[in-house]
């Protein structure tokens, strides 16, 4: 603990050499770039707002235009999260060998997600108001002493609420975010000397022995949601995609992003299960195994049986936090994953909506069986008003609406429902 290393000497006095970490930072956002594939977006890592004179790092000054003043911060050997050369390399760090884990909190209705890898430490939001304790409990059960870095998504309370609390007893070195801090998240980020670097899409970072790449957002729409930092992180030959509540134009992006590379392992649902989110094209795209809810109980009806559904009929393995408690995984250096729960380890089976199927521990895959018989076009099946998949009479899917429809109109406009198996 203690105030060990966290001034960068490099940033201390500087100025006179601030030419060449600018290129640097621009050599290293073009690589990160062609990490992704080409995706087209610049990298835009805004300087860290270290104040070169104070020695103490001005928080939110990155969101301002940059100044001769402010220097990007060097790749440091210790392990703190900065944009640097080996996440565009690739190469094996002295990190390589550590295993990572991450924790999904069960904050209730919001998001909060821990990670360690080596000694580096992250959280991801900090959930709700009240998610202080739940977070504390989690970082001291991984023998967190302080963490490394937070990633804040958004700024809405489900998001932050925890955040001023966190970040002065945990004291992140750097914040990343895409937006501007609230007053008190900011203040929280000033008095623990945080470095608040905007990320954007392209830009890649070394959490531990694990790489994580900016997805999104390109840019600032307004819309806060919307502009939810995203991030693929990589450990062990295992991906992550955390989403934030993200959603729109800039979730396509996603999709279209990971559509180029091999599956996602574990998905962090964007938006709590929220209908707009998660649309059958972005998981055609991103392929998740396992699909993390964090939710809990709403008036939003989140999770929404509709993309509970859609998570199902990709084949994913769905739990939440409001089922299965807090979830953690880990990963081994050699890519071995494992899978624990605070409660219930059972996944959500069914697409209902209170506690993302909290009672639907049964499998429904062998009574829906006798559906799966070929039909004739003349058969008649059941659509959604909202629904993207079509249904057998009687299918709980349809408890708020139900629309008959012949199986030939259905054919190619709707997908089957994974959990009625209708007449294909
Ligand atoms: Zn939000
Ligand atoms: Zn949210």
């Amino acid at each position: 603990m203690g105030d060990d290393g966290r001034e960068d000497p490099v940033t201390r006095g500087a100025a006179p050499r601030r030419t060449a970490p600018i290129l640097k930072a621009l050599a290293l956002s073009l690589a990160a770039v062609v990490l992704l594939g080409g995706c087209g977006s610049a990298a835009t890592k805004a300087g860290p707002g270290a104040d070169a004179s104070g020695g103490v790092a001005a928080t939110g000054a990155a969101t301002k235009a940059p100044s001769a003043a402010r220097t990007p911060k060097m790749p440091r050997p210790t392990p703190a999260a900065t944009t640097t050369g080996s996440t565009a390399s690739g190469g094996a760090g002295k990190g390589a060998a550590s295993a990572t884990t991450v924790v999904f909190v069960d904050v209730g209705q919001g998001d909060a997600t821990v990670i360690k890898s080596g000694s580096w430490t992250g959280l991801i939001d900090g959930g709700p108001p009240g998610s202080e304790p739940a977070i504390e409990a989690a970082l001291a059960k991984l023998g967190v002493r302080r963490l490394s870095a937070v990633v804040v998504s958004h700024m809405h309370t489900d998001h932050t609420g925890g955040l001023p609390h966190i970040v002065s007893e945990w004291r992140p070195r750097t914040a990343y975010a895409a937006g501007t801090p609230t007053s008190a998240l900011a203040g929280a980020l000033r008095g623990a000397g945080a470095t608040v670097v905007q990320v954007r899409r392209g830009a890649g970072l070394r959490f531990g022995a694990a790489r994580a790449e900016v997805l999104s957002p390109a840019g600032l729409s307004g819309d806060a949601n919307g502009d939810s930092v995203v991030l693929r992180l990589e450990a062990g030959g295992k991906s992550f995609l955390f989403t934030g509540d993200c959603t729109g134009p800039n979730e396509a992006a996603v999709g279209r992003l990971c559509a180029r590379g091999p599956p996602i392992d574990v998905l962090k649902v964007a938006h709590h299960g929220s209908r707009y989110s998660t649309t059958s094209a972005f998981l055609a795209e991103t392929r998740p195994s396992v699909a993390v809810i964090c939710v809990g109980p709403n008036s939003y009806g989140h999770p929404t049986p509709a993309t509970v559904g859609r998570l199902l009929a990709a084949g994913s393995r769905v739990h939440t936090t409001w089922k299965n408690g807090s979830i953690t995984f880990k990963v081994s250096a050699t890519g071995a994953m494992s899978v624990s729960f605070g409660r219930s380890s059972q996944p959500v089976k069914k697409a209902t909506a209170a506690g993302g199927g909290g009672g639907g521990g049964a499998s429904s895959g062998a009574a829906a069986g006798a559906a799966s018989s070929r039909a004739s076009g003349d058969t008649i099946v059941y659509i959604t008003w909202t629904g993207e998949c079509y249904h057998v009479d009687g299918c709980r899917y349809l408890s708020s609406s139900r629309i008959p429809i012949a199986l030939k109109d259905a054919r190619g406009k709707y997908r089957p429902c994974s959990v009625c198996d209708p007449p294909r």
